[in-house]
C-alpha cells in the first residue's frame, strides 16, 4: 500500500483513539458529581432524625415548664390549706390539690416517655452516623479511583498526541490539510476503505469501477465522489 495512505490510516486510528479518550475524560467529572449527589441523599436520614430529636426535646422542655407551674401551684395550695377555716373551702382546696397531683403524674409519665424516645432517636442517629462514616470512606475511595483514572487517561492523551505529532510530521502538508478538513466535516472519519462490493466504507455508495481502479493504483489520493472521504484499498 502507498506509504502516504498507510500513514493517513494510522493517523485516523490514532485520532479515533484520542477522541474516545477525550470523551472518557469528559465523563469522569460527571461520574464524580453523581457519586457525591448519591452520598448527599444518604445524608437525609440523619437530617430527619436530627429534626425529630429537636422536636422531642422542645416538647419535653414545654412539659417540664408545665410540670414546674403545676408543682408551684400545688405547693401554694398546700400552704393555703393550713390557713382556711371553713370545711367547704378546705375540701375545695383539697380537691384542687388532688387534681393537680393527677395532672403532675400524667405530665411526669409524658416526660419519661419522651426521654425513652430521645434515647431511641439517639441510638438511631449513632447507627446512621456510623453508616455514613463508612459511606464517606467509600466515597473518598471512589473519588480517588476516578481521579486516578482521569490522570492516566490524560497521560495517555498526551502520549498519543506526541505520537500524532510525529506521524503528521511525515505527511505532506497538502494531504494533512485535506485529511483535517474532511475529518472535521465528517465528525472523525476522513479515510474510508473500499469495501468488497466496491462501495465506500464511509457512505456506502457504490463507487464507479474507474474510481476503484484509481484507488488500487495508489498513485494519488482519491476521494469518494459522494462523501469526499479519502479512499483506500486494503487489498485482496
Ligand atoms: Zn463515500
Amino acid at each position: 500500500m502507498n506509504q502516504e495512505i498507510e500513514t493517513l490510516i494510522k493517523l485516523q486510528k490514532m485520532d479515533i483513539s484520542i477522541d474516545s479518550l477525550k470523551n472518557k475524560a469528559k465523563e469522569i467529572p460527571l461520574c464524580i458529581e453523581k457519586t457525591k449527589t448519591d452520598f448527599e441523599t444518604k445524608n437525609t436520614n440523619l437530617e430527619s432524625l436530627k429534626q425529630e430529636l429537636a422536636r422531642i426535646q422542645l416538647d419535653k422542655k414545654q412539659k417540664e415548664m408545665d410540670l414546674h407551674t403545676k408543682e408551684e401551684e400545688r405547693k401554694k395550695h398546700q400552704s393555703e390549706l393550713n390557713k382556711v377555716k371553713k370545711n367547704d373551702q378546705y375540701f375545695a382546696l383539697q380537691k384542687e390539690i388532688d387534681q393537680l397531683g393527677k395532672d403532675i403524674s400524667v405530665i411526669e409519665d409524658g416526660i419519661l416517655n419522651m426521654m425513652d424516645s430521645i434515647e431511641t432517636v439517639n441510638t438511631k442517629m449513632k447507627q446512621e452516623q456510623d453508616l455514613l462514616k463508612q459511606e464517606e470512606g467509600k466515597l473518598g475511595q471512589e473519588i480517588n479511583r476516578f481521579t486516578g483514572e482521569l490522570e492516566s487517561i490524560n497521560k495517555a492523551i498526551a502520549d498519543q498526541e506526541t505520537q500524532r505529532r510525529e506521524i503528521t510530521a511525515t505527511i505532506p502538508a497538502e494531504s494533512l490539510t485535506l485529511y483535517e478538513r474532511i475529518r472535521k466535516s465528517k465528525k472523525g472519519m476522513a479515510v474510508a476503505e473500499v469495501m468488497k462490493n466496491n462501495s465506500c466504507g464511509g457512505c456506502h455508495m457504490t463507487l464507479p469501477p474507474q474510481v476503484v481502479n484509481e484507488v488500487r493504483k495508489l498513485d494519488r489520493l482519491v476521494l469518494c465522489e459522494s462523501c469526499s472521504r479519502i479512499l483506500f484499498w486494503k487489498g485482496e
